[in-house]
């Protein structure tokens, strides 16, 4: 049952609302956390976890218990069809954690759930915010059955589609006439020769194809196309893998475990903080899954958040928030920036592909610049704590 009066309400169980609660509890704080649906989602999602998350993890107790349950890549390589333009090597990196670590989104926020019910927490289902007054003391939520909650402080780990940000009035860009990128993407069976120790990403004319193998033997394929069938089937992934993939010993696709189409925009919210109203993850900022940042961003806001609301509960001045705001929301920007970036490097003319290879290779291969893009793939920030443990 909801309380009548909380310090915290964090709307959304996902990745980033579990984090949220998680590092609220760590500090001894019981967050009130509800979720519109009865059950968590099972599907896989967001397949990656990388080092610099893990490493932020690993304050709150998650990073291992969720390494048993994934599978590591150790290397992420750039390809043209059966050319390896450079191989990035993450287990040079700089943590415990040297590696990309390949699992379901639905096994992360489970290794969450846990965590957060080890410390005492719980998510309370299903809960659908309606509703949010805001005034100078807080928030008075309301729900879809009726149920009312005043809380202090209300944190907006909802979703794309946040009803917080809404409600709020918080502005989200992005051109409201533009359908946005269009995504296919796959669990698929497949018979391959591709190297299992790693992520490849096929820089094909006609857009990303990521490949990355998953821990039970499966792959991800995520691919940007012009116009994705409603219903994806394997014939769909097997015409993505023969256009970008391997070409002189072709992947076969043996089986589609899960298929999805989305379209995005990249956006970003206008602010993170509106009075008592906080932002974080997909609420705050949605943009391409190519470069596998999306959820990573989001649990790193959420532990940020976590730190700063315990340290403002524990009488530190609220404008500590703003501090959260301000830093958390140009790692979007970069984010973002860099998702451009990489579909613009996949989709130049034939004409130039050549040259793009051999400056691909040139400068990528140059060690400096390859760990320089280990760590910023790995999602290592730089150092804006607003609050130091
Ligand atoms: C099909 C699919 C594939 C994806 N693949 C990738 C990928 O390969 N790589 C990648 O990085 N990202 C991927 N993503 C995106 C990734 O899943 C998100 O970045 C991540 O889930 C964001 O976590 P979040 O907790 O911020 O939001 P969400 O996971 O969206 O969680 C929001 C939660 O809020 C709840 N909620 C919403 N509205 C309300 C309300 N009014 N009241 C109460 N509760 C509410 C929802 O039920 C949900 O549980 C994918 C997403 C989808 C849908």
């Amino acid at each position: 049952m909801l309380p009548e009066q909380t310090d915290v309400l964090v709307v959304g169980a996902g990745p980033t609302g579990l984090a949220v609660a998680v590092t609220l509890a760590a500090h001894g704080v019981r967050a009130t956390v509800v979720d519109g649906l009865a059950e968590p989602p099972v599907t896989s999602r967001a397949a990656v976890v990388h080092a610099g998350t893990l490493e932020v993890l690993d304050r709150i107790g998650v990073s291992a218990p969720l390494a048993a349950r994934g599978l590591p890549a150790t290397r992420f390589s750039v390809r043209d069809r059966d050319r390896v333009l450079v191989t990035v090597p993450f287990d040079r990196l700089p943590s415990r954690y040297p590696y990309a670590l390949l699992v379901s989104q639905a096994e992360t926020e489970a290794v969450l759930a846990e965590r957060l019910t080890a410390l005492g927490g719980r998510v309370l289902r299903p809960y659908r915010l309606t509703g949010l007054d805001l005034d100078a003391a807080g928030a008075t939520a309301r729900f879809a059955g009726g149920e009312t909650v005043r809380a202090r402080w209300v944190v907006g780990a909802d979703g794309m589609h946040s009803a917080v940000r809404d409600l709020a009035g918080i502005d989200f860009g992005g051109p409201a006439d533009d359908p946005g990128e269009s995504f296919l993407l796959a669990d698929v069976r497949v018979d391959s020769d591709l190297p299992r120790d790693q992520v490849s990403l096929f820089l094909g004319r006609q857009g990303p194809l990521v490949w990355a193998p998953l821990p039970d033997g499966t792959v991800r394929l995520v691919a940007t196309v012009p116009d994705a069938p409603r219903e994806p089937r394997a014939r769909h992934f097997q015409a993505l893998l023969d256009e970008r993939g391997p070409a002189r010993r072709p992947d076969r696709v043996t089986e589609l475990l899960w298929g999805s189409r989305f379209r995005i925009h990249h956006r970003i919210a206008g602010t993170y903080r509106s009075g008592p109203v906080l932002l974080a993850g997909d609420a705050a900022h949605v943009h391409s899954p190519a470069g596998g940042q999306g959820m990573n961003l989001g649990l790193r806001d959420a532990v940020a958040l976590g730190d700063t609301l315990a340290a403002v509960l524990a009488g530190r001045p609220d404008q500590l928030l703003d501090g959260y705001a301000a830093a958390r929301r140009p790692l979007a920007e970069e984010v973002v920036g860099f998702a451009d970036r990489l579909t613009r490097l996949a989709t130049v003319p034939p004409a130039v592909r050549p040259l793009r290879n051999l400056l691909f290779r040139v400068v990528a291969g140059l060690p400096p610049v390859r760990r320089k893009i280990a760590v910023r793939l790995a999602g290592f920030e730089p150092d804006r704590a607003v609050i130091r443990r």
